[in-house]
């Protein structure tokens, strides 16, 4: 069977959309991943990523319950190798007592066993992005960063029983991103698995280094297709151009991508709401859900 039918088999044709906001909290890592719009050098590319206010996190995540098409609310942050366990909790139970939205939260690793009880108590998903299996890659992308601490959360997750998240990037090598997909098979409760595609970012270490190949992208998400039936898999950061359909959303959905997809992206000084575009897809066949 393709992935494409593997999908349908599994998932069928609901397609769930989400609103990423960004960021609930202050990135801490030192230095900062090479490939991150924060470690530029120039200014104006470091404030795509300003933290926001709790007024501001508090005005989006309202904004976001007011569209029905919305099913979850990915709440995205910067990272810390103490911890974001009292923000992120207290995000958490404030966005609850607004919206009946699924809630992730992004933030990084490491979080405590009590905080993630209490997400558990809350039905929160939690990501865990790995990026690379592969030590030496990650450390590359992510000098300030510990991949060991990523692997223990995903780890306690599992033990809990808890709904995960993580992405995979491709930074252009395919062994890498095999290799990775291999290791997260271990992983019953992983539900939500995306795939980056490296772009180089004006400023930053990575500024230089060749971009990767979107095509490589949707080829790695076909295959993890075959080894994860069920799961939600999905292409990271897809613009969608001129208000119709990027030519990438329908591709990945026809090498076996689905069915969580990026509905709005929110950051502090710009955003990006793909809902009409989206809406679309019901005319090829794909019913969008729709809350109550
Ligand atoms: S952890 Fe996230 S926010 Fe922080 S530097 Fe890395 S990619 Fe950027």
């Amino acid at each position: 069977m393709n992935s494409k039918e593997i999908r349908e088999r599994n998932l069928g044709n609901k397609i769930y959309l989400t609103a990423h906001i960004h960021m609930i909290t202050p990135c801490n890592l030192s230095p900062r991943c090479s490939y991150c719009s924060l470690s530029s050098k120039f200014e104006s590319v470091r404030a795509e990523r300003d933290v926001l206010t709790i007024d501001e996190i508090l005005h989006y995540i309202k904004k976001v319950e007011e569209v029905k098409e919305i099913s979850s609310i990915i709440l995205v942050g910067g990272s810390d190798l103490r911890g974001h366990d009292r923000a992120v909790i207290d995000v958490v139970k404030m966005a609850r007592r607004i919206t009946d939205a699924e809630i992730a939260i992004d933030v990084g690793a490491p979080l405590k066993v009590e905080t993630l009880e209490t997400l558990k108590d809350y039905s929160v998903t939690v990501y865990s992005s790995i990026e690379t299996i592969n030590r030496k890659a990650f450390t590359d992308a992510k000098p300030g960063d510990s991949l060991d601490m990523r692997i223990d959360l995903l780890n306690v997750l599992e033990r809990l029983n808890m709904d995960i998240g993580t992405v995979i990037m491709n930074m252009g090598n395919e062994k890498d991103v095999y290799d990775s997909i291999e290791f997260l098979k271990r992983y019953q409760h992983l539900k939500y698995l995306y795939f980056s595609t490296f772009k180089p970012v004006k400023g930053t270490p990575w500024e230089n280094r060749r971009a990767a190949d979107i095509e490589n992208t949707i080829k790695f998400i076909e295959h993890a297709r075959q080894i994860f039936p069920d799961r939600h898999i999905a292409l990271a950061d897809v613009e969608i151009e001129g208000g119709s359909l990027s030519p990438w959303i329908l591709q990945e959905l026809d090498h076996g991508a689905g069915n969580t997809l990026a509905g709005i992206l929110l950051y502090k000084y710009k955003t990006f709401n793909y809902i009409d575009s989206m809406l679309g897809l019901e005319k090829l066949g794909y019913e969008i859900v729709r809350r109550k």
